[in-house]
């Protein structure tokens, strides 16, 4: 069995696993006592952890909030500034129509508290242009927000730019960084966000462990308030009993992702071409959806003529996973909300699939998988 859906969640780091069962085994106290030295133990964990995450972004460690994920980072990104919105009366959202469930929905939601939200479209090579959204800001506009790169089709979206135009307005800008973060590293450090959000499981760290990012320098308006009532962890920004060990996790996976993210990137980049080659080998009809010049080195989205992706991923399932969009909606079938958004045929979007792989997949076993993939298709098509 082949594991192609790394963009869904990745295989633990067997050396994050390590580091996080030593804390687990160690590390006895609650990062938040003060009156013994078992707190300052667990403390002294929270903090390195804290430093690598921030050393990875290139900004300072008091900018990093724990959270549970990418999905609760996302949700206080947005919700946290309701009190600012209602102050001001600047209630308009601008976002995408690819974004995840997690801002889509939390739109949602604000749009029934009466807040305006208007969701840009990318094209059919599913970019969001960045005249787009200079066309939709406005005086009343409080937050963009657009993801780096979208999970579904890997198209890397342009944050930068977006980030370049928004410096000198009194507009937050908000990046979901999930599918980016830790990969491609260099990228990020370039661009001017005021918050972002990611989870440790999308490289190599534990599930149920993220961060959001509070950028101190950029910001120029009023700070994000937490949206639960609790504690003064995490400055009220995250209350809860910080999770010592899957910090630790994300910390580490933070750390080899600083060591590592070019030969990852070469890695994966590699093993693209491979399947690329096999692809075009295989004489099938096929498209690959969205700009292959925007697109991760480790994602492809394929579309198989004349080939249900549900027939597909049942035809293939003893030997490999791959998913036909993201796993938040794969409780039943509906077409993927992204491949309609980029405008592409009903027939295209049933017949696509999502193979998404890490830098340590391995490449023989990876590419026999994709081969015995391709010669399903075939045999479908007969
Ligand atoms: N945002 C993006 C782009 C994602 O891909 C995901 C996970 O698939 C999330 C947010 C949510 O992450 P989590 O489920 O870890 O909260």
């Amino acid at each position: 069995m082949v594991y192609l859906d790394f963009n869904s969640t990745t295989p633990i780091d067997e050396r994050v696993l390590d580091e996080m069962m030593k804390v687990y085994k160690n590390v006895v106290g609650n990062a938040d006592s003060r009156t013994h030295i078992f707190g300052d133990e667990a403390r002294l964990v929270v903090e390195k952890a804290r430093s690598e995450v921030a050393n990875l972004l290139n900004i300072n460690k008091d900018e990093v909030f724990f959270t549970s994920g990418a999905t609760e980072s996302n949700n206080i990104a947005l919700q946290g500034l309701i009190d600012y919105a209602n102050k001001t009366g600047k209630k308009h959202i601008v976002t995408t129509s690819i974004e995840h469930k997690a801002i889509l929905e939390t739109c949602k939601a604000l749009e029934k508290k009466g807040f305006e939200v208007s969701y840009l479209k990318p094209g059919n090579d599913g970019r969001i242009l960045l005249n787009d959204v200079k066309m939709h800001v406005r005086d009343d506009t409080l937050i963009v927000s657009v993801m780096h790169v979208n999970n579904e089709t890997g198209i890397i979206q342009p944050v930068q730019e977006i980030g370049d135009y928004l410096l000198d307005k009194e507009v937050y800008f908000h990046i979901d960084a999930t599918q980016s973060f830790g990969k491609l590293v260099d990228e990020l450090k370039q661009i001017k966000y005021d918050m972002l959000s990611m989870s440790a499981h999308k490289i190599g760290g534990p599930q149920g462990v993220g961060a959001l990012i509070l950028r101190k320098k950029r910001y120029k308006l009023p700070p994000v308030k937490g949206i639960m009532y609790g504690g003064q962890q995490e400055h009220g920004i995250r209350p809860g009993t910080i999770p010592v060990a899957l910090v630790n996790g994300l910390g580490s996976a933070c750390s080899f992702a600083s060591l590592e993210y070019k030969t990852n990137i070469e890695k994966c980049r590699n093993l693209k071409r491979v399947l690329m080659e096999e692809l075009e080998a295989m004489e099938i009809d096929y498209e690959i959806n969205g700009d292959p010049e925007y697109c991760m080195p480790n994602t492809i989205n394929i579309y198989f003529d004349g080939i249900s992706s549900e027939a597909l991923m049942l035809s293939t399932k003893q030997y490999c996973g791959i998913s036909n969009g993201s796993a938040c909606n794969s409780k039943s079938y509906k077409p993927s909300y992204v491949l309609v958004s980029m405008g592409l045929p009903i027939e295209r979007i049933e017949n696509s699939v999502r193979i998404s792989w890490g830098a340590n997949s391995d490449l023989n076993e990876v590419r026999n998988s994709f081969v015995q993939l391709l010669s399903t298709v075939k045999n479908m098509k007969i």
